[in-house]
């Protein structure tokens, strides 16, 4: 882990209580807690600057069933890794591991998303977390 560097920041009353109150429960620090949200604000800003290679995951609610999503895999797979297929609560769940050209990964999502799925893309840039 490297150098620490405090800076002031201003934020809501109420919000402050909550994280002290996720804290103390937790048992860690608000600063280990707003590092954390840090790290992933930026994952995920970084994620959208720009094209770049990157893996994640994408979990995907059915909508309905017999979407038939299998032939979309089948476009992606360049960037689909790995896949993993689950029924909660009478609603398939899928999580799809990717890995490759951002655009592409959004281009998948986004076609996740039109047929009626929730969708959720988590990038991890893996690299920057190694380093942590
Ligand atoms: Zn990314």
């Amino acid at each position: 882990m490297g150098r620490k560097e405090r800076f002031g920041v201003s934020i809501p009353a109420d919000l402050s209580n909550r994280i002290k109150e996720i804290a103390n429960r937790k048992g860690v620090t608000r600063s280990r807690i707003i590092e954390e949200v840090l790290r992933n604000y930026i994952t995920e800003s970084t994620h959208e600057e720009s094209p770049h290679h990157c893996s994640g995951i994408i979990v995907v609610v059915e909508g309905k069933p017999g979407l038939g999503l299998e032939t979309l895999y089948e476009d992606f797979r360049e960037v689909i890794v790995g896949y993993a297929h689950q029924h909660l609560e009478g609603v398939c769940v899928n999580v799809i591991f990717v890995s490759g050209a951002s655009q592409e990964i959004e281009n998948l999502t986004r076609n996740l998303s039109s047929c009626g799925c929730f969708t959720k893309f988590m990038p991890l840039h893996l690299g920057d977390l190694r380093r942590s």
